[in-house]
């Protein structure tokens, strides 16, 4: 008898994190500093605390989960890991289907596995204050929640529409204690002068990030967080993949195929990793296969190119070396908020760019279509980010039927859809477009980006080397 839900016991929480950076199959390009052209982190020393910016550089394998981190994350991990045995049913596919769910976490989804850490960290520093932007509100929460743990306080400035329109999670980030504004805001100088000039401005995540990093450099005891694309983040993440590990152990099996959505690309590095360290020390049972999700809307990968670019509009980050649709994108608006970011982290852009990570894109429409097949197989509501993995799953598993492979699939549940239900809404009433990025748009942000920066390709073939 197959086990459906695959749990571990409290002491089997992960007490490492796995960081990939030894392990690349090429060293990781540097940030470049637009000033001078050469390798440097920018405003980072300023905005972050220490231990976080040794870990963005740490070339240690292995680092200790600090004992006030690990005890709460007990509060939510483990996490289990599912078999999809109806949903598999339903596809009459010999293949085995099974997702680990983070939607168990106090804010829904695999955000507080960096945020606890992250807070922990400033803590430990003597910060007062985190400050974040966040754009529907699942970064917001969790780092709200993080802060609360740790005794900090928190400011979060939320993209204007999202607030306007989503009240449920700024509530949420309320319960915590934070303090949420609409970004842009009269809070900051960078909020200020955009309000001076369009006062009905409705807010984008750069503004927002503008926002908040400013809050962190003009505040002595106030501290910027960031919640995905850092290498530190991607790093918190793998108890997902540790965990699940150890989860499949137990059932005797071992993944073909992971999957995952790719926003910046967080959740789905902390499943991969720790299977692509399998990989690479020798250890995998078998060959693997990794499979990154994105939406056509928001193409960074399959449309987008490998340079290096601004993570952020206003360009207050260094250049970061990754697949990118320009900093200036404005996404259309689909669902998947988490989905909207035009860069990916530089780890995973690498391992694309090698070849060790493939990445497909699929519209929103046929992304919850498949989220329905999985709502009433499973009979939990994915958030839509995560809707994009299952709709890959899918595909892998019917194509498993064909060939009558009974392949190992898993993939990263990695949030609930319950603050989702307009997006389920609009499907349902179908108004939901399958929005494409058209490539012609894509062309003309990489024109206007060597326009910028003359010297950039120069740049690029020095450190990237394509
Ligand atoms: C934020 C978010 C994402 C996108 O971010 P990643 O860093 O790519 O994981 C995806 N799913 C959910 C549920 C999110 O909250």
């Amino acid at each position: 008898m197959a086990l459906k839900k695959i749990m571990l016991e409290e002491e089997e929480v992960p007490k490492k994190w796995y960081n990939i950076l030894p392990d690349l199959p090429r060293p990781l390009p540097p940030f470049i500093d637009p000033q001078t052209r050469e390798p440097g982190g920018g405003i980072a020393p300023k905005i972050f605390p220490k231990e976080i910016l040794i870990q963005e550089f740490s070339q240690n394998r292995w680092i200790d989960i600090p004992e006030e981190v690990l005890e709460v994350y007990k509060i939510w991990r483990p996490t289990p890991l599912i078999r999809a045995i109806r949903l598999e049913k339903a596809l009459r596919t010999p293949a085995r289907i099974y997702y680990k769910y983070e939607g168990v976490s106090p804010t829904g989804s695999h955000k507080p596995n960096t945020a606890v850490a992250q807070a922990y960290y400033n803590m430990k520093e003597g910060i007062a204050r985190l400050a974040t932007e966040t754009g529907a509100g699942q970064w917001g929460s969790a780092l709200a929640f993080g802060c609360m743990v740790f005794g900090l306080k928190s400011t979060i400035y939320m993209v204007k529409v999202s607030y306007n329109q989503k009240p449920y999670r700024r509530i949420m980030m309320e319960c915590f204690g934070a303090n949420v504004y609409p970004s842009p805001s009269d809070k900051t100088e960078a909020g200020r002068k955009i309000l001076k000039e369009d006062p009905e401005n409705p807010g984008s995540l750069g503004i927002a990030i503008s926002e908040a990093v400013e809050d962190a450099l003009v505040n002595e005891d106030t501290n910027y967080a960031i919640g995905s694309v850092f290498n530190h983040v991607l790093m918190h993440q793998t108890v997902v993949g540790l965990e699940a590990k150890k989860q499949m152990e137990m059932v005797e099996d071992y993944p073909d195929i992971v999957i995952g959505c790719i926003g910046g690309g967080s959740s789905f590095s902390g499943l991969f990793w720790p299977f692509y360290y399998d990989k690479v020390s020798k250890k995998a049972p078998k060959e693997l296969e990794i499979l990154a999700v994105e939406p056509t809307a928001c193409p960074s990968i399959t449309k987008g190119e490998y340079t290096y670019d601004h993570g952020d509009t206003a360009r207050i980050t260094p250049l970061v070396p990754m697949y990118t649709l320009g900093h200036d994108f404005i996404p259309p608006p689909i669902h998947a908020g988490g989905l909207r970011y035009h860069g990916k982290a530089p780890t995973l852009c690498l391992l694309n760019y090698t070849g060790d990570v493939k990445t497909v894109a699929y519209n929103q429409v046929e992304v919850f279509e498949a989220a329905r097949l999985f709502i009433q197989t499973e009979g939990i509501i994915p958030a839509p980010e995560p809707a994009h993995a299952i709709k890959a799953v899918i595909d892998e598993a019917l194509k498993c039927k064909e060939s009558g492979e009974d392949k190992v699939i898993l993939f990263n549940l990695c949030g609930h859809g319950y603050f989702d239900m307009q997006a389920y809404s609009d499907f349902l009433s179908g108004k939901l477009l399958p929005y494409e990025y058209p490539a012609e748009k894509v062309k003309e942000a990489m024109e206007k980006l060597k326009k910028l920066y003359p010297w950039l390709e120069e740049v690029k073939r020095k450190y990237i080397g394509a």
